[in-house]
């Protein structure tokens, strides 16, 4: 038994990268978890079989099919919000709708996603949002929308950590630098950029920011709230 045994976990965008991690760290440790996918269908189901999660279709980018997700799942002791999308380029350049699915996944989803779970959340519950080490820093050019959804996830924390509080529910952002993941993989092209900034220079493994989130969703997060949990290599610093 550990501090996360049976507790009721709800992964947001869990089916590859940074997600399946959560999802797998949340199961090891005797966690009843859920998880949703938009289109990897697949890796989703392998997950589940692999770990005994419950693997749920849910476009974060539908309000509507989201909060209704959540709301399926109850009386919730952790939500990880960590669908996330990211669309690099000259602002001058990109397609304005790319965007704006950009801004409804990593902005709206998780206010909406943690607003409905709160609604039945358990005494002393847990809302973890990815951020981004990216929210305080954007070092080359073509980040800009990225970077800002990031920054609201900030704004978001530090309200929703007030707003919940009074009933123990900690409200916290775990923000990444560069993590081995489809959306960034390790021996990417923009690899070697990415450790010029950082003090220690590699990429993080999935498991790292999974390993910080089971702390924090943990009993000794009890007095982390409205904070940002910046796990980036020294990308930031
Ligand atoms: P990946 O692209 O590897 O995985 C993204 C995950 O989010 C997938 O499981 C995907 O599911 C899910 N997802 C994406 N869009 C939706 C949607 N509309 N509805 C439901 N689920 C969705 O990304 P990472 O693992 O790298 O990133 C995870 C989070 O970490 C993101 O929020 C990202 O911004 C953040 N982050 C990542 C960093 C990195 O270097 N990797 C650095 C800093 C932050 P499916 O495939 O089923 O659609």
């Amino acid at each position: 038994m550990t501090d996360l045994a049976q507790k009721n976990v709800l992964v947001l965008g869990g089916s590859r990268g940074i997600g399946a991690a959560l999802v797998r760290r949340f199961s090891a440790a005797g966690a009843t978890v859920a998880f949703t996918y938009a289109g990897s269908r697949d890796a989703a189901e392998a997950l589940a079989a692999e770990t005994g999660a419950t693997a749920l279709r849910a476009n974060s980018a539908d309000r509507a099919e989201l909060t209704a997700l959540v709301s399926s799942r109850g009386s919730l002791d952790v939500l990880v919000v960590n669908a996330g999308t990211l669309v690099l380029g000259d602002p001058l350049e990109l397609d304005a709708d790319a965007i704006d699915h950009m801004i409804d996944v990593n902005v709206r989803a998780p206010y909406h996603a943690s607003v409905e779970a709160a609604r039945r959340m358990n005494e002393n519950g847990r809302i973890l949002i990815i951020g981004s080490v990216n929210g305080d820093r954007m070092p080359f050019a073509g980040g800009a929308a990225y970077a800002m959804t990031k920054s609201a996830v900030q704004g978001m924390v530090r309200g929703l950590g007030r707003d919940f509080g009074h009933r123990g529910i900690t409200v916290n952002s775990i923000q990444p630098g560069p993590t081995d993941s489809d959306m960034n993989p390790a021996e990417g092209p923009m690899a070697a950029t990415m450790h010029s900034f950082m003090a220690i220079k590699r990429h993080a493994r999935p498991t790292e920011i999974a390993e910080l989130a089971t702390y924090l969703a943990g009993p000794h997060g009890a007095m982390i709230t409205g904070s940002m949990q910046t796990i980036d290599g020294g990308f930031g610093a």
